[in-house]
Parts: structure tokens; C-alpha cells; sequence
């Protein structure tokens, strides 16, 4: 049963514009054998548009198949590029909202490592939410992170905080709406000031054609003027929301306010203007995606039967996503990271098994396809420490 009522703002209805059957539900999880990783579960997505306020929704999202527990591995954190992008947000929000001796709740705080950084550099006290930790916390913090395994809820509303966050936790919530006003009200006992939230940047799907950030886990799909009205519209008075990881991710810092009704929403000609903006991109969506998709086949293919020997680096969404959805990508020879934590582990879907950078030497790879342009540099730094210059193709 296909969802049509929008979960935003619970007025507008979802209009149908992609569809991708059949595609891992899990990006993140990888299997200890290659037979799990090939019968892993499937589920899929089609992506549905409200032009009320323009958010973008998996419409067969269905959030009974997705769970989260501790094999959820999506730490970004061994990356240089992001630990920097991480660092410098950190001492932004330390910054902006005042934080010394400050008490920090974290929703959905993965293994810790941004918490800490928060808490190491502003002598705070983080309180961290997040079914999938796993014991794990940068050493750095000590005592000052403690983190709950658990999925936040009202129940943890309690907690003492000065600036409650969520990265990345917002697009996998089923109603988001719900959501934001359980933050408020978290905020509201608290006396809370700050709110700060991070999700992946719609138009760099849209607009930028990120197509393999499509993904099961995901299912709404956020862009700056539905992410302001989401806040505005359950009681926080935002500022603009702001793109940062070079275009890749949104940002948005709030306080709490006033709710602000849906007809003096909508009565916003910036707004309306904003949400046409990706309306505009969401009609032509699919037949740009089709095509996206049709030349990463016939690359592959040319590639392979030139006989050349490819690897995939970067076994995230966007590595798992290209695998499964382009056809013939099953014969990319390799597939690599640089977490530790997914190394010897298979790809849901096409059974790859996961190895380090030094296969790109053992395997003889002589095009290594770059799920994230933006690592393109730090990879090629750290392939030529092992003497390799294989040719490097940004997807
Ligand atoms: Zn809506």
C-alpha cells in the first residue's frame, strides 16, 4: 500500500514522479557471508512529491522492514575530508550557541564520534540516543559522553539540554512531522535554545543528479524550503537553512518560536517560490535519472569488455546503491573502503566482499570508479603510498 497523505506538513498529498523496485532495504549493513548478502531484503522505493511543501517521499516506504541495531556501520569518520567537515561544524556550533559547560542531547548519535568532538572542544556534557551503538565512543570525551542504545523518544524528553541535534536522522524517520514536535517538546521541558539539524541536501539529488543517495533507509528526501517550513510549522522559528559538505548535505539551526499556521505558510511568495523551484526539478527527475543510470551501464560495460579491471571505493549508500541499480555492475572486480569495521564483510544484493585499498595493487585495478568526487584527492594520496595510479573515474 502506497502512502499518498504527506507526512510534513500532513496536508498536501504525494504525487508519484520515480520508481526503483527492488533494492536492498539496508545500505549500511553488511553480511558475513556472501550467501546473506544475496538474500538480503528488498524493498522499494517510490518516490512521490508534495507540492504543498515540497517535500519528497518514499511512498512504499514501509518502516516495519527497517531496523536499526548495532550492524548499522555508517561512521564516515576514517575520512580525513569528512573528519575535517566534522571538526569545523563542531567548533561552529560550539561557537554560534554558546556551548562551555553546556549539557548536549544527540538524536541518533551513531557511535559518538561528533558528540564527542562537541564535548571534548567545549567542555560539555553529551547525552547521546542511538539503537545502533555499539560501545564505540572516541576516546577523546572520557566521561563527559554518555550514550543511550535506544531510539530517542518523549520518554528521554527529561534529559538537561542547551542544544538539542539530530545529523542524518530526520530523512530515516517514517513522520517527520511527529518528529520535530517531539524534539519540541524535549526542547520546551528542558528550556532548551538551541536546536540544529543535518540531512542529506535534496537538490544535490535533484538538481546535481546524486542519484545513488536514493536509498531504502532513506525516506524523505529534504530541501532547504521544506526543511524551513517543517520547523516554522511545528513551533521553532529557524534560520535559513544553509548547504554545506560541498552541496551534499542541508543545515539548519532553530530556536524555539511560535507554530506558524499552514495558511500564512502558504501565503509566503518566497515560500511558494522555493517550493515551485523543486517542483520545476522534480518533473523532469526521472527521465534524467533513467539517463544517468542507462550511461553508467554503457561505461561499465565498454570498460569491461576493453578488458580493463574495475573497483568501486567507497562501500556506503552511494557505493551500494550504484551496484545494485546499475546493470552489469555485478562485474565490477572489487569493491573498497577504509572502515575497518566493513572490511571482509559483503554488499547486500551483489555479494562483493568488502577489502581494503591495498586489493586496488593485489586485484590489478585499473579504474577506480569514485562513489564521492569529494574524496577523489585523499584516495588518490593514498594509493600512491602503495605505488598505485590506476585511473580514477568520479561517479
Ligand atoms: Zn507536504
Amino acid at each position: 500500500m502506497s502512502r499518498t497523505s504527506c507526512p510534513a506538513c500532513e496536508e498536501g498529498r504525494l504525487e508519484k514522479f520515480l520508481e526503483i523496485p527492488s533494492v536492498p532495504v539496508y545500505c549500511n549493513v553488511l553480511w558475513e557471508t556472501r550467501e546473506q548478502a544475496l538474500q538480503a531484503a528488498r524493498g522499494s522505493i517510490e518516490l512521490g512529491f508534495c507540492s504543498a511543501c515540497a517535500l519528497i517521499y518514499n511512498m512504499a516506504f514501509d518502516a516495519d522492514i527497517v531496523e536499526y541495531n548495532v550492524a548499522y556501520e555508517n561512521s564516515l569518520h576514517g575520512s580525513p575530508r569528512f573528519q575535517a567537515y566534522a571538526e569545523k561544524l563542531a567548533a561552529q556550533l560550539i561557537s554560534d550557541c554558546n556551548l562551555q559547560g553546556k549539557d548536549i542531547v544527540e538524536i541518533g548519535c551513531g557511535k559518538g564520534e561528533f558528540l564527542a568532538l562537541l564535548c571534548h572542544d567545549g567542555q560539555n556534557r553529551g547525552h547521546g540516543f542511538d539503537a545502533s551503538y555499539d560501545g564505540r565512543v572516541d576516546e577523546v570525551a572520557g566521561a563527559h559522553v554518555e550514550i543511550t542504545r535506544d531510539y530517542y523518544s518523549d520518554a528521554y524528553g527529561n534529559q538537561p539540554a542547551n542544544l538539542i541535534l539530530s545529523r542524518h536522522v530526520l530523512e530515516h524517520i517514517e513522520t517527520p512531522a511527529e518528529f520535530v514536535r517531539t524534539i519540541l517538546a524535549a526542547a520546551e521541558k528542558a528550556q532548551c535554545e538551541h536546536v540544529f539539524t543535518e540531512v542529506p541536501d535534496g537538490m544535490w539529488t535533484l538538481r546535481d543528479l546524486g542519484i545513488w543517495d536514493i536509498i531504502y533507509e532513506h525516506c524523505s528526501y529534504f530541501t532547504a524550503p521544506c526543511l524551513e517550513r517543517l520547523f516554522k510549522a511545528n513551533g521553532f522559528e529557524p534560520q535559513p537553512a544553509t548547504s554545506a559538505f560541498g552541496g551534499q548535505f542541508l543545515c539548519l539551526r532553530a530556536t524555539r518560536g511560535e507554530a506558524v499556521d499552514s495558511t500564512t505558510l502558504a501565503n509566503s511568495k518566497e515560500q511558494a517560490a522555493a517550493i515551485a523551484e523543486v517542483g520545476r526539478l522534480v518533473t523532469g527527475f526521472s527521465a534524467h535519472y533513467d539517463q544517468k543510470v542507462g550511461e553508467w551501464k554503457t561505461r561499465l560495460a565498454d570498460l569491461h569488455a576493453a578488458g580493463k579491471r574495475t573497483a568501486i571505493w567507497g562501500v556506503g549508500s552511494k557505493g551500494v546503491t550504484f551496484l545494485n541499480v546499475v546493470p552489469g555492475a555485478d562485474q565490477v572486480a572489487v569493491t573498497v573502503d577504509i572502515n575497518a569495521m566493513k572490511l571482509g564483510k559483503y554488499v547486500p544484493g551483489t555479494g562483493h566482499r568488502v577489502q581494503g585499498p591495498e586489493s586496488v595493487i593485489d586485484e590489478k585495478i585499473d579504474v577506480v570508479l569514485v562513489m564521492n568526487p569529494l574524496y577523489r584527492d585523499e584516495i588518490a594520496e593514498q594509493l600512491s603510498e602503495f605505488g598505485a595510479s590506476p585511473e580514477f573515474l568520479c561517479v
